[in-house]
């Protein structure tokens, strides 16, 4: 693996998005303190925003899986799974089923899986904390609930919570009214137009996360309502979107993501050197109080700093999209796989400030990487094809990654923190990228657009190459000869042509015609007239051996243009005919004899070769009619 370290692979999906974004960041820092190196076995799964109902989500292909399979799980030290993954059931499934084979320690940091150590997370203590703020703090009795679709354990799990406390206050169970959304953006509108027609106006609305509250703030201050002051109203999750943006700041409850870091590795570390059995990691959650339940007030000096900051972030986020576009046009520009690393490497190409990218490409049993278009079955050894090293810290292998293992070794021992994620597009897979981000990753999330364009260009060469090759073969096609392989008469003017001295060397040509195939057919039957024509083929072909051009340019006729070949050449080259096609007829030991005509014309290059032809293929008939054989 990539040092003496102990590495860790941490299994999930769209660790470059918003929202895990803080428990990568977490992970990244305890890994740093502990001395440990992270590998995210980074799955996209699912491509555009779920729950819009205009476009719905693509899901990524099954390819990831092939990824999946090529990962030898032996390579690593121990392995946290992330298993939060949002209705991607083969996915999710497939994963945990590989991950059960790993000899080295599994747990599990978001659902608990059998069979694999599992953090327990006091979530609902969080939520009971922000709950019982709004009952014992503020001492409102009309408090709404807006869950999560109830399909989702979460929401099952908040509304049970919230059902249970209101019962034990004596309020009525889904308090002063219910409504269920979507863990998403979407039912914000839909939420507020439901709570406003209550006949008694909620003083206060739990949602179950953050997302949620933030739409269902925006739609309460849309229609006049003033948050807290009319309403006030809660999230769960502490996004740092509801943090830092939107106003007011939501009051909403957190995992602890530094505690669930450090702990889960610290614990992992333990169960690695077998110092413990047990694994027994509990991860709170806590309330943040903020603005949006009445707390505390805006303070606009501390706001508009962070409007600056906003901005700063937004701005930023524009220069990728633009570095993003500019890249499409410089990678469709490509036109060879080698230089894909170029394009990577220099500026335009911009996806944060990191230390080293790698992109490996499948290799076949025969070594052809996997965007060529003969590429047959991927085997477990990768070929790296762009090599980022900014440091000059790994060791480039001469051929292919060491079988099963996914990165390179680096001379430094400090602790790296790596994302592996799988280069694919809807079709065809090719690989997998590696990137070991440099500062906070701010720009993580246009990561997964650089490999969606990365691999698109990806196929696009493979198409390239199948198309040329195809165009190869279909040219190479429309110049020979079907029946013996030599070239047929536009192969043979074509070739001749080409092969014209430009000087006054001396060129001959030759036409041949079998004496006699009728008879053969006749006697015989056709298959044997075709036999024939391909051993005169054969025989004629073996006597151009220095760089003549031998052509079938009628049914039992050929042509031959030879370069350099004077009178004297040309009579030695009928000699040669002539014993070839005896030694034939003598080997062979048909019941007929197999025997062809042959003329020829010699001429200064740059005669015409239509004239020299006329020539040599009267001279033929002359040959003929003296007597054939
Ligand atoms: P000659 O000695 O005068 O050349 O007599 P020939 O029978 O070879 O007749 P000629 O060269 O004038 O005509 C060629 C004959 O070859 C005509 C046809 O029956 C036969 N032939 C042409 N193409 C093919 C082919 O692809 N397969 C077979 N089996 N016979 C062919
Ligand atoms: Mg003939």
């Amino acid at each position: 693996m990539i040092n003496s370290l102990k590495t860790i692979a941490v299994f999930g999906v769209n660790f470059t998005g918003n929202y895990r974004y803080p428990m990568a960041v977490a992970f990244d820092k305890a890994a740093h303190e502990i001395g440990v190196n992270l590998v995210y076995m980074n799955f996209i799964g699912r491509v555009g925003t779920y729950g819009n109902a205009t476009f719905s989500p693509e899901r990524y292909g099954d390819h990831e899986l092939d990824f999946l399979d090529a990962i030898d799980l032996d390579r690593f030290d121990g392995i946290i799974f992330d298993g939060d993954f949002n209705n991607l059931p083969n996915l999710e499934d497939r994963m945990t089923e590989k991950l059960r084979t790993a000899k080295c320690p599994v747990v599990s940091i978001s659902t608990y899986v059998e069979g694999f150590h599992n953090v327990v997370f006091d979530d609902i203590g969080g939520f009971r904390q922000v709950v019982e703020h709004l009952l014992d703090h503020h001492h409102f009795t009309k408090i709404g609930f807006m869950s999560g679709y109830l399909t989702h354990p979460d929401a099952q799990g908040r509304l049970k919570e919230f059902q249970r406390i209101m019962r034990s206050r004596g309020l009525p169970e889904n308090g002063a009214g219910f409504f269920e959304g979507d863990f998403w953006f979407n039912k914000g509108d839909a939420a507020a137009e439901y709570f406003l027609s209550l006949p008694e106006r909620p003083e206060a609305i739990v949602c179950a996360n953050d997302y949620m509250a933030i739409s269902l703030v925006s739609a309460l201050k849309q229609r006049g309502i003033r948050v807290p002051e009319d309403i006030a109203v809660t999230g769960f999750d502490g996004l740092a979107d509801g943090q830092n943006i939107i106003l007011p700041h939501l009051t909403t409850a957190s995992r602890q993501q530094d505690e669930l870091a450090s702990s889960v590795l610290r614990a992992m570390i333990a169960l690695i050197d077998k110092d413990t059995e047990k694994f027994d990691v509990t991860v709170r959650s806590r309330m943040i109080i903020n603005h949006s339940c009445g707390c505390r007030k805006v303070d606009y000096r501390i706001e508009t700093g962070k409007i600056d900051e906003a901005y700063k972030k937004n701005r930023h986020f524009n220069y990728h999209l633009l570095d993003a576009e500019a890249a499409l046009l410089r990678l469709n520009k490509v036109d060879d796989f080698e230089k894909l690393g170029d394009v990577f490497r220099d500026r335009a190409v911009n996806f944060g400030d990191y230390k080293s990218f790698f992109l490996m490409l499948y290799t076949d049993s025969e070594g052809r990487i996997s965007c060529s278009s003969d590429f047959d079955k991927p085997t477990h050894s990768f070929s790296p094809v762009i090599w980022i090293d900014k440091n000059d810290e790994y060791a480039k292998p001469e051929g292919c990654l060491a079988d099963g293992d996914p990165l390179p070794h680096s001379s430094d021992e400090r602790p790296h923190t790596f994302i592996l994620t799988s280069v694919h597009t809807a079709e065809s897979i090719f690989g997998y990228a590696a990137i070991e981000m440099d500062n906070d990753g701010s720009s993580r999330e246009f990561y997964i657009l650089w490999l969606m364009i990365l691999s698109m260009q990806l196929e696009t060469l493979q198409k390239n190459d199948r198309i040329n090759r195809l165009i190869e073969s279909l040219e190479s096609k429309s110049l020979s000869d079907d029946l013996t392989g030599a070239y047929n008469r536009r192969g043979f003017y074509k070739m001749a042509m080409e092969t014209m001295p430009d000087d006054n060397t001396p060129i001959s040509t030759f036409v041949i015609d079998i004496d006699r195939l009728k008879r053969i057919n006749d006697e015989y039957g056709h298959y044997e007239g075709d036999a024939s024509i391909r051993a005169a083929a054969r025989i004629i072909q073996s006597c151009c051996d220095n760089g003549e051009i031998c052509g079938r340019t009628g049914g039992d006729e050929f042509s031959v243009f030879a370069r350099g070949l004077d009178e004297e050449g040309a009579q030695r080259f009928i000699e040669r005919l002539r014993e070839e096609t005896e030694r034939y007829c003598d080997k062979e030991g048909k019941p007929y004899s197999l025997s062809m005509s042959c003329g020829y014309c010699t001429a200064q290059a740059g005669t015409h070769i239509d004239e020299m032809l006329k020539v040599s293929d009267y001279r033929m008939y002359e040959q003929k009619s003296k007597g054939r054989e």
